[in-house]
């Protein structure tokens, strides 16, 4: 997502306090069993953004025409902040740590969540990120610049980590970026030591799989969870829209690092999805974020719920 300046920001959080009910503090829905384990999601919130992030070099009608099609507003997109536990015998994994108290007006509520839902931040033992944007890692730190999760230790993709922490990260992105990157550089400064890198392809933990979904982020990565017999694939951004990512899994958006990689890492995920009917938990996706994907003609549909 794009950093706002302050006066969007507050003028975006009045519309936000006038238009939406936000998903506040809730308890932990479990939403799926895999075997011994299970997967929740709790709420980090929610923001909108200008529509000219969603899509790009998409004439406007066009976007307005499917977004009313799908029953959607038209004007703004509203996006929620789905973050995904998984509970094992021995504690808690969590993918994603929220945008916390510097980001977009209406979210940073995972701590709260965590203490609606019961769940002890000590017994969270590991971190594992998607990627760095803002509203994924800086949740990590608490208001005191403290480890939200003092017992864990982080999991990022070393691509990821090489591009955000690299000098001359601000040479690659455009400027209204560039506190993207500060942030990042900020919250890796505060988690390196407890950081290991790691890699699509990898078990980077029992039962999860990492995937390569780069092209939101160049070290983007998906995760395939599984147990019992079961499989679930957390998405974190790598289709951010109920109708644009799956309708339209071909337009460019406005949050993709490398947009022409986005949409062809959009395509072949779908048809993974499709083809083996994995359920997924996606952090933008309509709350709790647990869908799997359906084939109609050339494009696709999300639908809510395991299938
Ligand atoms: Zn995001």
């Amino acid at each position: 997502m794009d950093i706002l300046n302050r006066r969007e920001a507050l003028a975006l959080a009045a519309g936000l306090a006038a238009t939406m009910a936000l998903p506040g503090a809730a308890r932990a829905q479990s939403v799926m069993t895999l075997g011994p384990r299970s997967l929740h999601v709790l709420s980090d919130g929610g923001f909108e953004l200008p529509m000219s992030m969603v899509a790009r070099q998409v004439p406007e009608a066009e976007i307005k025409a499917l977004l009313a099609a799908e029953g959607m507003p038209t004007d703004v997109s509203r996006s929620v902040l789905n973050v995904t536990l998984l509970k094992d015998p021995d504690g808690w994994t969590i993918f994603d740590c929220g945008a916390g108290a510097n980001f977009l007006p209406g979210s940073g509520k995972l701590a709260a969540s965590l203490e609606a839902a019961g769940i002890n931040k000590d017994e969270v033992k590991r971190v594992i990120f998607t990627h760095a944007h803002p509203d994924h890692l800086w949740g990590a730190i608490d208001d005191f610049d403290s480890d939200l999760f003092p017992n864990a230790s982080y999991l990022i993709a070393g691509a990821e980590w090489d591009f955000w922490a690299a000098p001359d990260v601000y040479s690659k992105l455009p400027e209204d970026r560039h506190a993207f990157a500060a942030g990042a550089q900020r919250i890796f400064k505060a988690i390196g030591e407890k950081t290991k890198r790691i890699a699509a392809g990898q078990e980077v933990a029992p039962g999860i799989l990492a995937v390569d979904t780069s092209g939101h982020t160049p070290g983007h990565l998906a995760f395939v969870v599984a147990g019992g017999g079961k499989q679930a694939m957390i998405l974190g951004d790598a289709l951010t829209h109920r109708a644009i990512s799956f309708r339209h899994p071909e337009w460019r958006t406005g949050s993709d690092t490398d947009p022409d990689k986005g949409a062809a890492t959009r395509k072949a995920l779908l048809d993974r999805l499709v083809a083996e009917k994995l359920p997924f938990i996606g952090y933008h996706l309509p709350s709790p974020g647990l869908g799997h994907a359906v084939k109609e003609g050339s494009a696709y549909r999300f639908v809510a719920g395991a299938p």
